[in-house]
């Protein structure tokens, strides 16, 4: 055994494979929406480790659901059913158009199912020639083979042989291109409301209405991928309620875990039929420990009060980034909706994303991008009016620290 002593970033670059390319901070605490690091240095966190702490940092609620569920039943597999996942399934479908849920625990691993729920849903009632899935330029739907080659970034996908096929991309918010391409071979159409890693890109409501209605025109099945939509991220429990727009199939993961790794897939009696017994599954999908925190989580924020103050916070957050454009004019647009808010820079600060998240670090503020243009903000949803202020007047101290680093 080595001698225990403290762990430091260099040890990233010795045992960790380098897919990431973590900052030099490693923080060890998280209280609402405050996180220290080794030193004890603190930080603002706007980011809710990318829009998955929607409670902040080890909220009371989900703190007590984890203590009660881990001194009761951890793991029983799907040989068995279990309380939470029952519990949690209930309410989804109660809060919901839903009537049946599938678990997993990741984004990806939901958006998978979907995926393959559709193809055996269209083998199911159509034919084989019925499998072609459309998805959007820009989009992102997870990291296995079959959502990083539907989502819409090339980048992604490419250089890992042979990808899965009969997947079309087109234009986000452009209905003549899905007209273009869409027919009845089409099995699927996916799509982010907001599309979130993609820049944070706000689905017009036509042409969410539009798909929808294309979609019914050549019996194809839409998937909402409300993975960093969900769960009260835009100020309603699901962006498809804002938008008036009911998908056949939507996955939810990231804020519904509010840190605990949980996804889950919703869609109707009808559709779900198709995943009979045994043709899908997951060892850890539905796992007491998740779905006993998600029901905590869901309970929390599915209230008119939670989802009032997220509008709330909205403005104020609004109000801040518009103040810091007037006085140093470096974002083309702020846009988003709720608690997922994107600046796009400005020529000529586009492409410095990474340099303004460098910044707001050495500020003491935790923020992200989404693409080298556009800086992200997905705090946690209860974030302390005050947190908001001090996090804004940070952002504010990164600018001008970056400004004059030019
Ligand atoms: C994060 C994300 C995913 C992937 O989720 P993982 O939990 O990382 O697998 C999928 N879709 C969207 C829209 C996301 O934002």
């Amino acid at each position: 055994m080595k001698k225990p002593q403290k762990i430091s970033r260099a040890v990233f670059d010795e045992v960790m494979v380098p897919n990431y390319a973590p900052s030099t901070t490693i923080p060890v605490r998280g209280q609402g929406s405050r996180v220290w690091d080794q030193d004890g240095r603190e930080l603002i966190d706007f980011a809710g480790g990318i829009a998955v702490n929607s409670l902040g940092h080890c909220h009371p609620v989900v703190v007590k659901a984890l203590q009660e569920q881990s001194e009761r039943l951890w793991h029983v597999s799907n040989v068995m059913t279990n309380e939470p996942a029952l519990q949690l399934a209930q309410n989804l479908t109660e809060a919901t158009f839903a009537e049946k849920v599938f678990f997993a625990s990741s984004g990806a691993e939901v958006n998978e199912a979907a995926l393959k729920l559709a193809r055996r849903y269209a083998v199911d009632h159509f034919d084989s020639e019925k499998n072609q899935i459309i998805a959007f330029t820009q989009g992102f739907h997870g990291r296995t083979f079959f959502t990083v080659s539907v989502g819409g970034q090339p980048i992604y996908s490419e250089g890992f042989g042979p990808k899965p096929g009969a997947i079309t991309h087109c234009e986000f918010n452009n209905l003549d291109a899905l007209r273009a391409v869409i027919s009845d071979k089409t099995c699927a159409v996916m799509i982010e409301p907001i599309q979130g890693e993609g820049g944070v890109m706000p689905a017009t409501r036509e042409f969410l209405k539009g798909v929808r209605a294309l979609c019914d025109t050549h019996q194809a099945l839409l998937i909402f991928d409300e993975v960093q939509t969900g769960v009260g991220r835009t100020g309603s429990l699901y962006a498809y309620m804002m938008y008036d727009v009911i998908p056949d199939i939507l996955t939810t993961a990231k804020s519904l875990g509010a840190g605990f790794p949980v996804g889950a897939m919703l869609t109707t009696s009808e559709i779900a039929a198709s995943l009979k017994v045994g043709t899908h599954g997951s060892t850890f999908g539905g796992n007491p420990l998740a779905c006993a925190v998600a029901q905590a989580v869901l309970n929390k924020i599915n209230c008119p009060e939670v989802l009032a103050g997220v509008a709330e916070r909205e403005q104020l957050f609004r109000q801040g980034l518009e103040a810091i454009q007037a006085r140093y004019d470096i974002f083309a647009n702020i846009r988003g909706k709720g608690l997922l808010l994107g600046c796009e820079l400005k020529e000529p600060y586009r492409g410095c994303a990474r340099e303004v998240l460098q910044c707001a670090y050495g500020a003491g503020l935790m923020i992200l991008a989404a693409g080298p243009h556009v800086i992200r903000f997905t705090p946690s949803l209860v974030i302390e009016l005050e947190d908001i202020r001090e996090g804004l007047s940070r952002l504010e101290q990164s600018v001008k620290t970056f400004l004059e680093s030019r």
